[in-house]
Protein backbone atom coordinates (compact mmCIF):
# COMPACT_ATOMS: atom_id res chain seq x y z
CA UNK A 1 0.00 0.00 0.00
CA UNK A 2 1.77 3.38 -1.04
CA UNK A 3 1.27 6.49 1.26
CA UNK A 4 -1.59 4.83 3.19
CA UNK A 5 -3.81 7.08 5.51
CA UNK A 6 -4.42 6.25 9.29
CA UNK A 7 -6.91 7.43 11.29
CA UNK A 8 -5.84 7.24 15.43
CA UNK A 9 -8.85 7.39 17.66
CA UNK A 10 -6.99 9.51 20.15
CA UNK A 11 -6.95 11.14 23.41
CA UNK A 12 -4.70 9.19 25.58
CA UNK A 13 -0.70 8.92 25.39
CA UNK A 14 -0.30 5.93 23.62
CA UNK A 15 -2.51 7.27 20.87
CA UNK A 16 0.15 10.70 21.14
CA UNK A 17 2.77 8.38 21.19
CA UNK A 18 1.65 5.87 18.42
CA UNK A 19 1.41 9.11 15.92
CA UNK A 20 4.88 10.79 16.65
CA UNK A 21 6.34 7.46 15.80
CA UNK A 22 4.74 7.21 12.54
CA UNK A 23 6.09 10.79 12.08
CA UNK A 24 9.29 9.84 12.70
CA UNK A 25 9.89 6.48 11.02
CA UNK A 26 7.33 6.35 8.56
CA UNK A 27 6.73 10.04 6.78
CA UNK A 28 4.93 8.83 3.95
CA UNK A 29 2.10 7.81 6.22
CA UNK A 30 -0.88 10.06 6.53
CA UNK A 31 -1.86 10.34 10.11
CA UNK A 32 -4.94 11.59 11.15
CA UNK A 33 -5.51 11.86 15.21
CA UNK A 34 -9.06 12.57 16.44
CA UNK A 35 -10.30 13.64 19.50
CA UNK A 36 -13.46 14.04 21.19
CA UNK A 37 -13.18 17.33 22.17
CA UNK A 38 -12.96 17.26 25.95
CA UNK A 39 -10.10 19.32 26.93
CA UNK A 40 -8.76 22.66 26.17
CA UNK A 41 -5.62 22.92 23.91
CA UNK A 42 -6.58 19.55 22.88
CA UNK A 43 -4.04 19.25 19.50
CA UNK A 44 -0.91 20.30 21.42
CA UNK A 45 2.02 18.04 21.05
CA UNK A 46 0.13 15.74 18.31
CA UNK A 47 2.24 14.91 15.32
CA UNK A 48 0.34 14.43 11.93
CA UNK A 49 -3.30 15.90 11.38
CA UNK A 50 -5.42 16.55 14.07
CA UNK A 51 -9.72 16.60 13.42
CA UNK A 52 -11.77 17.74 16.71
CA UNK A 53 -14.76 16.55 17.62
CA UNK A 54 -17.65 13.99 17.53
CA UNK A 55 -18.63 12.34 14.58
CA UNK A 56 -22.05 11.87 14.82
CA UNK A 57 -22.12 7.76 15.48
CA UNK A 58 -20.78 5.14 13.79
CA UNK A 59 -22.67 5.36 10.19
CA UNK A 60 -21.40 8.97 10.22
CA UNK A 61 -17.99 7.51 11.17
CA UNK A 62 -18.40 5.17 8.03
CA UNK A 63 -18.78 7.91 6.01
CA UNK A 64 -16.02 10.06 7.21
CA UNK A 65 -13.48 7.13 6.50
CA UNK A 66 -14.61 6.52 3.32
CA UNK A 67 -14.52 10.25 2.32
CA UNK A 68 -10.72 10.63 3.89
CA UNK A 69 -10.06 7.02 1.90
CA UNK A 70 -8.98 5.67 5.28
CA UNK A 71 -7.11 2.06 5.02
CA UNK A 72 -6.44 1.65 8.77
CA UNK A 73 -8.20 2.43 11.39
CA UNK A 74 -6.74 2.12 15.25
CA UNK A 75 -8.61 2.87 18.21
CA UNK A 76 -6.58 4.08 20.72
CA UNK A 77 -9.00 5.56 22.59
CA UNK A 78 -9.21 5.38 27.08
CA UNK A 79 -9.84 1.70 27.97
CA UNK A 80 -13.47 3.47 29.82
CA UNK A 81 -14.48 5.08 26.42
CA UNK A 82 -17.01 2.32 24.88
CA UNK A 83 -19.11 4.33 22.69
CA UNK A 84 -16.20 4.77 20.43
CA UNK A 85 -14.89 1.62 20.30
CA UNK A 86 -18.41 0.46 19.50
CA UNK A 87 -18.73 2.80 16.96
CA UNK A 88 -15.57 2.47 15.28
CA UNK A 89 -15.94 -1.70 15.90
CA UNK A 90 -19.31 -0.67 13.50
CA UNK A 91 -17.85 2.09 11.60
CA UNK A 92 -14.94 -0.51 10.02
CA UNK A 93 -17.07 -3.64 9.48
CA UNK A 94 -19.28 -1.55 7.10
CA UNK A 95 -16.61 -0.34 5.17
CA UNK A 96 -14.28 -3.40 5.51
CA UNK A 97 -10.99 -1.47 6.38
CA UNK A 98 -8.46 -2.72 8.44
CA UNK A 99 -8.96 -2.25 12.33
CA UNK A 100 -7.47 -2.77 15.50
CA UNK A 101 -7.15 -1.56 18.96
CA UNK A 102 -4.45 -0.32 20.58
CA UNK A 103 -5.40 -0.82 24.35
CA UNK A 104 -2.96 -0.57 27.15
CA UNK A 105 -3.74 -3.78 29.85
CA UNK A 106 -5.15 -2.81 33.06
CA UNK A 107 -3.24 -2.67 36.40
CA UNK A 108 -1.98 -6.69 37.55
CA UNK A 109 -3.22 -7.41 41.34
CA UNK A 110 -0.98 -7.53 43.96
CA UNK A 111 -1.28 -10.33 46.43
CA UNK A 112 -1.11 -7.44 49.01
CA UNK A 113 -4.22 -4.47 47.30
CA UNK A 114 -6.58 -4.87 49.35
CA UNK A 115 -8.99 -4.57 46.29
CA UNK A 116 -13.05 -4.05 45.79
CA UNK A 117 -13.54 -5.04 42.47
CA UNK A 118 -16.78 -2.13 41.39
CA UNK A 119 -18.73 -2.42 38.10
CA UNK A 120 -19.26 1.16 37.45
CA UNK A 121 -18.89 4.54 39.30
CA UNK A 122 -22.53 3.82 41.17
CA UNK A 123 -21.47 0.45 42.26
CA UNK A 124 -18.41 1.62 43.50
CA UNK A 125 -20.25 4.75 45.49
CA UNK A 126 -22.23 1.75 47.07
CA UNK A 127 -19.36 -0.55 47.86
CA UNK A 128 -17.57 3.09 49.86
CA UNK A 129 -21.23 3.26 52.15
CA UNK A 130 -20.44 -0.83 53.12
CA UNK A 131 -16.63 -0.25 53.40
CA UNK A 132 -17.15 2.59 55.63
CA UNK A 133 -14.03 4.83 54.93
CA UNK A 134 -14.12 8.77 55.93
CA UNK A 135 -11.73 10.43 53.59
CA UNK A 136 -11.88 9.39 49.86
CA UNK A 137 -9.32 10.00 47.36
CA UNK A 138 -11.56 9.64 43.86
CA UNK A 139 -9.02 9.15 40.78
CA UNK A 140 -12.17 8.39 38.36
CA UNK A 141 -12.15 11.75 36.21
CA UNK A 142 -13.97 14.83 36.02
CA UNK A 143 -17.22 13.01 34.59
CA UNK A 144 -19.56 10.92 36.14
CA UNK A 145 -19.05 12.33 40.13
CA UNK A 146 -22.64 12.86 40.32
CA UNK A 147 -22.52 9.14 41.22
CA UNK A 148 -20.64 10.66 45.15
CA UNK A 149 -23.34 13.32 45.11
CA UNK A 150 -25.94 11.15 46.94
CA UNK A 151 -27.29 11.83 50.29
CA UNK A 152 -25.93 8.44 51.67
CA UNK A 153 -22.78 9.45 50.89
CA UNK A 154 -22.86 13.20 52.86
CA UNK A 155 -20.69 11.70 55.91
CA UNK A 156 -17.87 11.31 53.26
CA UNK A 157 -14.82 13.72 52.23
CA UNK A 158 -13.40 13.24 48.90
CA UNK A 159 -10.27 14.60 47.65
CA UNK A 160 -11.45 14.66 43.83
CA UNK A 161 -7.70 14.97 41.16
CA UNK A 162 -8.95 15.75 37.43
CA UNK A 163 -6.99 16.95 34.88
CA UNK A 164 -9.91 19.53 34.26
CA UNK A 165 -12.53 21.07 36.85
CA UNK A 166 -15.02 18.36 37.21
CA UNK A 167 -18.45 18.51 36.53
CA UNK A 168 -21.35 18.94 38.60
CA UNK A 169 -23.26 17.52 40.76
CA UNK A 170 -20.75 17.16 43.06
CA UNK A 171 -20.07 15.81 46.34
CA UNK A 172 -20.85 18.33 49.03
CA UNK A 173 -17.87 17.69 51.26
CA UNK A 174 -15.15 17.91 48.51
CA UNK A 175 -11.43 19.03 47.39
CA UNK A 176 -10.49 19.42 44.12
CA UNK A 177 -7.11 19.04 42.74
CA UNK A 178 -6.17 20.02 39.24
CA UNK A 179 -3.31 18.09 38.31
CA UNK A 180 -1.85 16.10 35.82
CA UNK A 181 0.49 12.78 35.76
CA UNK A 182 2.62 11.57 35.95
CA UNK A 183 2.64 10.76 39.39
CA UNK A 184 5.54 9.48 41.52
CA UNK A 185 5.51 6.70 44.74
CA UNK A 186 7.13 9.61 47.06
CA UNK A 187 4.37 12.53 45.93
CA UNK A 188 1.14 10.09 45.87
CA UNK A 189 2.49 8.86 49.26
CA UNK A 190 2.55 12.05 50.89
CA UNK A 191 -0.74 13.08 49.14
CA UNK A 192 -2.73 10.39 50.97
CA UNK A 193 -1.03 10.98 54.00
CA UNK A 194 -1.23 15.10 53.61
CA UNK A 195 -5.53 13.90 53.43
CA UNK A 196 -5.33 11.36 55.75
CA UNK A 197 -6.71 9.41 53.05
CA UNK A 198 -8.03 5.75 53.92
CA UNK A 199 -9.94 4.72 50.60
CA UNK A 200 -8.79 5.20 47.31
CA UNK A 201 -11.42 4.71 44.29
CA UNK A 202 -10.19 4.51 40.44
CA UNK A 203 -11.05 2.91 37.55
CA UNK A 204 -8.73 0.32 36.19
CA UNK A 205 -7.09 2.69 33.30
CA UNK A 206 -3.57 0.88 33.44
CA UNK A 207 -0.67 2.50 32.59
CA UNK A 208 2.30 3.88 34.19
CA UNK A 209 1.93 7.45 35.09
CA UNK A 210 -0.85 7.06 37.55
CA UNK A 211 0.03 3.60 38.46
CA UNK A 212 1.54 5.04 41.58
CA UNK A 213 -1.06 5.47 43.33
CA UNK A 214 -1.94 2.17 44.10
CA UNK A 215 1.60 1.01 45.61
CA UNK A 216 1.44 4.10 47.74
CA UNK A 217 -2.22 2.25 48.71
CA UNK A 218 -0.85 -0.96 48.85
CA UNK A 219 2.20 -0.09 51.49
CA UNK A 220 -0.20 2.53 53.29
CA UNK A 221 -2.68 -0.86 53.64
CA UNK A 222 -5.47 1.41 52.51
CA UNK A 223 -8.58 -0.17 50.35
CA UNK A 224 -8.98 0.19 46.78
CA UNK A 225 -12.27 -0.09 44.94
CA UNK A 226 -11.31 -0.59 41.63
CA UNK A 227 -13.66 0.17 38.90
CA UNK A 228 -13.91 -2.87 36.16
CA UNK A 229 -13.41 -1.90 32.37
CA UNK A 230 -16.47 -1.88 30.05
CA UNK A 231 -16.41 -4.87 27.81
CA UNK A 232 -14.09 -4.38 24.76
CA UNK A 233 -16.54 -4.65 21.24
CA UNK A 234 -16.34 -8.05 19.92
CA UNK A 235 -13.62 -9.95 17.77
CA UNK A 236 -11.48 -6.73 17.19
CA UNK A 237 -8.14 -7.60 17.37
CA UNK A 238 -5.88 -5.65 19.92
CA UNK A 239 -2.22 -4.72 20.53
CA UNK A 240 -0.91 -4.00 24.20
CA UNK A 241 1.37 -1.18 23.15
CA UNK A 242 2.50 1.58 20.74
CA UNK A 243 5.70 -1.31 19.67
CA UNK A 244 3.05 -3.59 18.88
CA UNK A 245 1.13 -1.10 17.13
CA UNK A 246 3.45 -0.33 14.95
CA UNK A 247 4.53 -4.08 13.93
CA UNK A 248 0.58 -4.33 13.03
CA UNK A 249 1.10 -1.40 10.87
CA UNK A 250 4.15 -2.84 9.07
CA UNK A 251 6.94 -0.59 11.02
CA UNK A 252 9.61 -1.56 13.30
CA UNK A 253 8.69 -1.60 16.94
CA UNK A 254 12.11 0.17 17.20
CA UNK A 255 10.41 3.41 16.04
CA UNK A 256 8.66 3.83 19.55
CA UNK A 257 12.14 3.82 20.96
CA UNK A 258 13.15 6.82 19.24
CA UNK A 259 10.65 8.95 20.79
CA UNK A 260 10.15 10.95 23.92
P1 LIG B 1 -17.16 7.77 24.82
O1 LIG B 1 -18.16 7.85 25.89
O2 LIG B 1 -16.70 6.43 24.37
O3 LIG B 1 -17.66 8.54 23.51
C1 LIG B 1 -18.75 9.43 23.51
C2 LIG B 1 -18.77 10.14 22.18
O4 LIG B 1 -17.67 11.06 22.10
C3 LIG B 1 -18.59 9.21 21.00
O5 LIG B 1 -19.81 8.62 20.63
C4 LIG B 1 -18.03 10.15 19.95
O6 LIG B 1 -19.05 10.97 19.41
C5 LIG B 1 -17.16 11.07 20.77
N1 LIG B 1 -15.75 10.64 20.83
C6 LIG B 1 -15.12 9.95 21.83
N2 LIG B 1 -13.83 9.80 21.55
C7 LIG B 1 -13.62 10.39 20.36
C8 LIG B 1 -12.47 10.58 19.54
N3 LIG B 1 -11.26 10.12 19.92
N4 LIG B 1 -12.62 11.25 18.36
C9 LIG B 1 -13.85 11.73 17.99
N5 LIG B 1 -14.96 11.59 18.73
C10 LIG B 1 -14.85 10.93 19.90
O7 LIG B 1 -15.88 8.65 25.21
P2 LIG B 1 -15.45 9.29 26.63
O8 LIG B 1 -15.31 8.20 27.64
O9 LIG B 1 -16.33 10.47 26.89
O10 LIG B 1 -13.99 9.79 26.27
C11 LIG B 1 -13.80 10.87 25.39
C12 LIG B 1 -12.34 10.92 24.98
O11 LIG B 1 -11.55 11.10 26.15
C13 LIG B 1 -11.88 9.65 24.29
O12 LIG B 1 -11.25 10.01 23.10
C14 LIG B 1 -10.93 8.98 25.28
O13 LIG B 1 -9.82 8.39 24.64
C15 LIG B 1 -10.52 10.12 26.19
N6 LIG B 1 -10.39 9.70 27.60
C16 LIG B 1 -11.42 9.07 28.23
C17 LIG B 1 -11.28 8.66 29.55
C18 LIG B 1 -12.37 7.92 30.27
O14 LIG B 1 -12.18 7.57 31.46
N7 LIG B 1 -13.50 7.64 29.63
C19 LIG B 1 -10.07 8.93 30.23
C20 LIG B 1 -9.03 9.59 29.56
C21 LIG B 1 -9.21 9.98 28.24
P3 LIG B 1 -19.81 10.61 18.04
O15 LIG B 1 -20.72 9.46 18.36
O16 LIG B 1 -20.52 11.88 17.71
O17 LIG B 1 -18.77 10.25 17.01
Amino acid sequence: MSDPRVLILGGTTEARLLADALAATAPHVRVTTSLAGRVANPAARLAGNVRVGGFGGPDALAAWLRQQRIDVLVDATHPFAATISAHAARAAAATGIDHFALRRPGWPADPRDRRHPARSLADAAARLVVLGGRRVFLTTGRQGLAAFAGAELDGLHFLVRTVEPPEPPLPRSIHILLDRGPYTLEGETALLLEHRVDVLVTKDSGGPATAAKLTAARELGLPVVMIERPPAPDGVPEVPDVRAALSRLGFSPAAADTCP
